[in-house]
């Protein structure tokens, strides 16, 4: 007899779209005759305690009060393309939903949102503080919730558990869960996988170390290793990703967002401190054809509403073969700099294949930064394609690093007046700072020291090479960066929490 497995997608994660890396895992089970079911417990968990607050929450102040009243109207009014034209009303929606969350974590000491889980008292890079949470999963806000979807689940007996967990916010909730596994069930082999269990391997954690609750730690993608894992000999592994076991009208977005994926690590795989590099990833790309054969399969079965494709960076041969042979719905995507894109008629064959949105990480506005980070990119390259894009129809999502190693304070301001001059053609901008992946090779010649105090930290903290602090650098963000007067209306009207997840919905479609 064939053994059965359960995928499980834990909390938290944005809760916008089905989780592509468990739909791919099933698919491929699928294929190969092996009984899967696929749980998408970070959704269900957080309807779960937005719908529990409400029932139970009586004596609440007025936010609250406001925030159970309309919880279905603002759950509603998410899933409504409407609402994606009244900025105001959809933040009212986002803040109420997200104020019930964290009011729902909050006597159980966690900060918790529609994006993000802080636990105020075990960190998730800390394999003791994870082995905690497994042995006490009742102190889990989550845990009212997968007590009985557990219990009912393990019914049909599986054999194996997989938990695919992709970022640090799952961490916690993910071994409180395979705690409550083993509390009321021995039998169950427990796999975990997902990108972060990748990192955490790439940055040497010992396969075996949480033993006794994990059996099987997973690196890179999960399909042959789990063909392996469950003793199929000669498997394939050529369908599209199955989204049949997820809940599709459930998510919290006008219509389905498909998540495609169409390679797995970056083509250009050169920038300085990027994971991608740091971490020696592989790039592992389909076939173009493959995928716009596929995009039209899934756009047939799913009818999304958007295709979100996963890609680090859509390579400009898939580009051209989307503008060739559109998948059929609107579209986005994170693309590099390339010169593709200052084309006008390219742009314009995007924008007809359906491209809304294309998110660009041109990082700094000062040209010697991006040469000593091996962007490969050049700002004049950068200011024509923001002019073309704008001028076909397609929505840009601009990121920016303040504080990396080569930047200094002079060069924030560069970077900050390039936004500045380009704010008509950047509709929405993702700010951060740097952090220093701790497995980069240039992080061996700063000086530096643990940034989380923990054995799986990713990043460590570092002595910037010309003075120019963290604190600094926050201090500039916050203060003068986002207080720019043409900066200020790009910040607002970039979605909260959801960000470059829903920001595609707010572009009106202007004709070509
Ligand atoms: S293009 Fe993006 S994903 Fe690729 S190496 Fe550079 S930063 Fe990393």
């Amino acid at each position: 007899m064939s053994p059965k497995i359960i995928l499980i997608h834990p909390p938290v994660a944005k809760c916008s779209e089905p989780p592509a890396g468990i739909a791919k895992l099933s698919s491929c089970l699928n294929e190969n005759g092996i009984s899967n079911d696929v749980i998408d417990a970070n959704l269900e968990g957080i309807l779960f305690l937005l719908k529990h607050t409400s029932d139970k929450n009586t004596t609440a102040d007025r936010w609250t009060t406001r925030a159970i009243k309309n919880l279905e109207r603002n759950l509603a009014a998410l899933r409504n393309i409407d609402t994606y034209q009244n900025q105001s009303r959809y933040q009212r929606a986002v803040m109420d939903i997200n104020h019930l969350l964290n009011v729902a974590a909050k006597s159980w000491h966690v900060d918790l949102s529609l994006a993000d889980y802080h636990d105020q008292n075990l960190s998730p890079v800390k394999s003791s503080d994870l082995i905690s949470a497994a042995e006490k999963p009742q102190a889990n806000p989550f845990y009212p919730y997968f007590q009985n979807r557990l219990m009912v689940a393990l019914e049909s007996n599986p054999d194996f558990i997989g938990f695919s967990m992709n970022y640090l916010s799952q961490a916690l909730c993910t071994f409180a869960m395979i705690g409550f596994i083993k509390q009321i069930q021995q039998r169950q082999k427990i796999i975990l996988g997902g990108s972060l269990i990748t990192s955490w391997i790439k940055l040497g954690a010992r396969k075996n170390i949480f033993r006794g609750l994990v059996d099987y730690m997973v690196e890179g993608a999960g399909e042959k290793k789990l063909l392996e894992i469950l003793n199929v000999k000669n498997g394939s592994n050529n369908s599209p990703p199955d989204y049949d076991g997820f809940p599709l009208n459930k998510y919290l977005s006008p219509g389905l967002i498909l998540p495609y994926s169409a390679a797995r690590g970056c083509y250009w795989h050169k920038c300085a401190f990027c994971p991608e590099k740091a971490e020696g990833n592989a790039y592992l790309p389909l076939e173009v054809s493959k995928v716009t054969e596929e995009l039209q399969i899934l756009n047939r079965q799913t009818n999304p509403s958007l295709i979100h494709i996963l890609d680090s960076s859509i390579s400009p041969s898939l580009l051209g073969a989307l503008a060739q042979s559109p998948p059929g719905e609107p579209w986005y995507g994170f693309t590099r700099i390339t010169k593709h894109l200052a084309d006008e008629d390219f742009c314009l064959s995007l924008k007809r294949s359906g491209c809304a949105m294309l998110k660009l990480g041109i990082e700094s506005g000062d040209q010697r930064v991006l040469d000593q980070l091996n962007k490969g990119i050049d700002l004049s390259t950068a200011s024509a394609i923001l002019k073309t894009l704008k001028k076909s129809g397609i929505a840009v999502y601009c990121y920016f690093l303040l504080g990396t190693p080569p930047e200094n304070e002079e060069s924030a301001l560069k970077t900050m007046d390039f936004v500045a001059r380009h704010h008509e053609c950047i509709d929405f901008l993702n700010l951060a700072i740097f952090n220093l992946p701790s497995r980069s090779v240039e992080a061996r010649s700063l000086s530096t020291h643990d940034f989380y105090e923990g054995d799986l930290s990713l990043y460590k903290n570092f002595q910037h090479p010309l003075g120019w602090q963290r604190s600094a650098v926050r201090n500039f963000l916050e203060k003068t960066f986002k207080k720019h007067p043409a900066i200020v209306p790009v910040i607002r009207r970039t979605p909260e929490f959801f960000t470059s997840n829903h920001a595609p919905f707010f572009v009106r479609e202007t004709p070509i």
